[in-house]
């Protein structure tokens, strides 16, 4: 055994040694920034024959000095090829502040930020794991931090017969809507989710884009109301809720606490703990109680206008949770459908008809999700 002495002459000889090997760069400063949490691996879906990947990274600052987001790299973790780069106004499109209203792109000590990704990748280029790359400035100096390296979800995509009969109905939804349903989250029950990642929002159009008969103001004129909602699976029904009031008009429909925003729905458990949602169903419409078995297609209740929703629709999501605030949406597919075209501009919705569908694409679509404001229809 060395003495103490011994010892410390061995360090002062360490200490003392020149330095014969240097790294050709010096390895960057250590320093705090980023707490990076991606809360929901992605599990593909496609759509369109492209496959999607849907998730987000919640960055929260831990240093004391406001870092601001420049750059975004999705990585394969496996390959480094990249598949996804984000800076600029394609950053700041995806970035927001947590809580909401401060100055969008710098994060202040504390807070935190969430970056909505989206991927769209061919179905065979899917990786098995994701890496991300995160260049942030503070001040005039800018930095690079490694993101975590995550699994992306192989868990089957659950796929479901229709949510309702016929067509054509316009599935609305879309990514990049600040207040849309795949950008809300809702700390409830401990957790911040967002439940509406992949809801869809079915609205009944006509030939011409018309969504109502009469006056557009009364939920009754609308052409959807009352249209059967049908059980997407046998399945057992989880939880409903009916007796909320219909506002008399859709101007009228006032804000609604948050645990009342669903209006009255219906919940069916599905395989793998997951759990399909119908909202804003119609006053007395719903026909099926909690423990109740139902066959895939059986009639549920009607389309409504309860809860907070800007004209009578079907809300349909699915979710890991059994509450409809609280569980994480994760993407579904629907076996089959015909894709009639789509609104490129969602604000011509109700009053011209749809676009087009992209040319060459079969609009016969199995196993899908429904892409971002596209009409579908459910015949046989
Ligand atoms: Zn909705």
């Amino acid at each position: 055994m060395k003495s103490r002495v011994a010892r410390l002459a061995a360090c002062l000889v360490l200490a003392s040694t020149p330095v014969v090997a240097r790294p050709l760069e010096a390895p960057p400063p250590v320093r705090e920034a980023f707490d990076i949490v991606v809360p929901k691996p992605p599990a593909p879906v496609v759509v369109e024959g492209r496959a999607q990947l849907v998730y987000e990274l919640h960055l929260t600052n831990f240093s004391q000095e406001p870092l601001e987001p420049r750059r975004l790299q999705v990585l394969d973790a496996a390959t480094g090829r990249v598949l996804g780069d984000f800076a600029g106004p394609a950053l700041a499109a995806r970035l927001a502040s947590v809580p909401a209203g401060g100055k969008d792109a710098v994060t202040a000590p504390g807070r935190r930020a969430i970056v909505f990704v989206e991927l769209d990748l061919p179905p065979g280029e899917v990786p098995h794991r994701l890496g991300h790359r995160i260049d942030y400035a503070t001040g005039e100096a800018t930095f690079v931090v490694a993101g975590p390296d995550i699994a992306v979800d192989a868990t089957a995509t659950v796929v479901l017969g229709p949510p309702l009969a016929g067509g054509p109905w316009a599935a609305v939804h879309a990514a990049e809507w600040p207040r849309g349903h795949r950008r809300v989250t809702y700390a409830v029950g401990g957790r911040t989710r967002i439940p509406g990642r992949f809801a869809v929002d079915f609205v009944r159009v006509d030939e011409q884009g018309r969504i109502t008969r009469g006056d557009k103001d009364r939920p009754a004129d609308a052409l959807g109301y009352g249209a059967d909602v049908l059980a997407v699976a046998d399945a057992t029904v989880v939880a409903v809720r009916d007796g909320m009031a219909e506002s008399a008009s859709i101007a009228g429909n006032p804000k609604h606490a948050v645990g009342d925003a669903a209006g009255n729905f219906v919940a069916l458990g599905l395989p793998g703990g997951r759990t399909a949602f119908y909202e804003h169903l119609k006053l007395g419409s719903v026909r099926v109680k909690a423990g109740d078995r139902v066959r895939r297609g059986h009639v549920l209740g009607a389309l409504g206008f309860s809860g907070d929703t800007t004209g009578p629709h079907l809300h349909f999501h699915v979710a890991d949770g059994d509450t409809p605030l609280g569980g994480e949406g994760v993407p579904f597919a629907l076996d089959r459908f015909t894709l009639l075209g789509r609104y490129l501009d969602v604000g011509g919705l109700g009053a011209r008809r749809w676009d087009a569908p992209p040319t060459g694409l079969d609009p016969h679509r199995a196993a899908e999700w429904p892409g971002a404001n596209t009409v579908v229809d459910f015949a046989p």
